[in-house]
């Protein structure tokens, strides 16, 4: 049984080396029974400024050698290519690693100030495709003086292995008990031809599983209901952009980005990052939530223990959650974003000393 893994470090932009140091040291601090070998790689926005290239070569050769992806945020709006968009690496690898599935949890923790006035176990999990749709052309978009072109790309491989992914997701969750075993295809098939053949792919998917329910709904309606019946949800699968926007709005019913964790997952590597970015206007402030980056963690954890087969690193993964939520529901260390004072070394503190409880 492999014990001894290599994690590829990405401390990103912004806020993102305040929030990464204090996880690896929890990480440091928790592994009993298996090593987790911390290798940091420079990219991003900063880095780019000062060399010109934002994924170095190498740095993309550590990520493809490592057992899994450690990533906090990357992008500065400062910082761009000629052509006005921004830099950001995290995308470039998952094209490049074929991290297809965007995992986003949605849980309301007891004690963690939601705009939502009925908290009642909102425990759902967006799936993002996140390698092609319509971040297919990003980069290379047509301009000219009259009208702009990005064109949306979905295809039978990736959709196939994306819907055998959420199918999967959502019976691991029946099984745990946090789920119904439930899966919903988000899409506009009303409108677009795009759309209706994902939804049949999705279908047909949806058909090798009897043992599990699905059902369909046009995005723009997930909106709508994901504010106001966020608890009838289970696992929702969607395409990139679709995904993105609905992720943030996932992160917002959760009260807000500080809290809101993800993985990338594909086939062979995955990349574990919170769902905010490098949140410039607090960065240098030691005040940024740690929190999203510290259970994007132990979502790693998770995936590593239940890919190699490590008993310990799935208890690991559940006590770093469980420290986190007691953190939140005790509300005694707090960082301004939930409305307190305190800064990201005493939340990581706080989460530290409940795990060592
Ligand atoms: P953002 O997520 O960085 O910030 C949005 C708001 O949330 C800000 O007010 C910020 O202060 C707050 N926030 C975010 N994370 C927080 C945390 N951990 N604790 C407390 N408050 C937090 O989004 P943005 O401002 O639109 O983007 C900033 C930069 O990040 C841009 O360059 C963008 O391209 C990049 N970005 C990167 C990623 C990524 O790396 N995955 C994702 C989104 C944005």
């Amino acid at each position: 049984m492999q014990t001894d893994f290599q994690i590829a470090l990405f401390e990103g932009d912004g806020i993102g080396p305040e929030i990464i140091a204090p996880t690896v040291r929890l990480l440091q601090a928790t592994m009993r029974g298996y090593r987790l070998n911390f290798a940091p790689v420079p990219a991003g926005a900063a880095h780019y400024a000062q060399t010109g290239t934002a994924l170095p070569a190498q740095s993309l050769a550590t990520a493809r050698a490592a057992d899994a992806i450690l990533l906090s945020a990357m992008g500065l709006p400062s910082v761009r290519y000629p052509d006005g968009t921004e830099i950001s690496p995290q995308i470039d690898l998952r094209k490049a690693l074929g991290l297809f599935a965007g995992v986003r949890p949605v849980r309301i923790f007891a004690g963690q100030p939601t705009p939502l006035r009925s908290t009642a176990e909102v425990d759902f999990v967006l799936i993002r495709e996140s390698t092609e749709g319509l971040f297919h052309t990003q980069g290379r978009g047509e301009v000219t003086d009259t009208e702009a072109r990005e064109t949306l790309l979905i295809t039978r491989e990736v959709s196939e292995k994306l819907f055998a992914f959420a199918f999967d997701l959502a019976r691991r969750r029946k099984a745990s008990g946090r789920g119904r075993g439930h899966v919903t295809c988000v899409d506009k098939a009303n409108v677009f031809r795009a759309f209706a053949f994902f939804r049949g792919l999705f279908d047909a998917e949806a058909a090798r599983h009897p043992d599990l329910t699905s059902d369909h709904a046009y995005v723009d309606a997930m909106a709508l209901w994901l504010v106001q019946r966020p608890q009838d949800f289970d696992v929702l699968v969607t395409e990139n952009m679709f995904g993105d926007i609905l992720s943030d709005l996932g992160a917002g019913l959760m009260g807000g980005l500080g809290v809101a964790p993800s993985a990338d997952i594909g086939a062979d590597h995955a990349v574990f990052q919170p769902c905010h970015g490098s949140a410039p206007d607090i960065a240098g402030q030691g005040c940024a939530n740690p929190m999203a980056m510290i259970l994007s963690a132990a979502m790693m954890l998770e995936w590593l223990g239940q890919r190699h087969g490590v008993e310990a690193m799935q208890r690991d993964a559940a006590r770093m959650q469980a420290a986190v939520e007691a953190v939140i529901a005790e509300g005694a260390v707090r960082t301004p974003d939930m409305g307190g004072r305190d800064t990201t070394e005493a939340v990581a503190q706080a989460v530290a000393d409940r795990m060592a409880r």
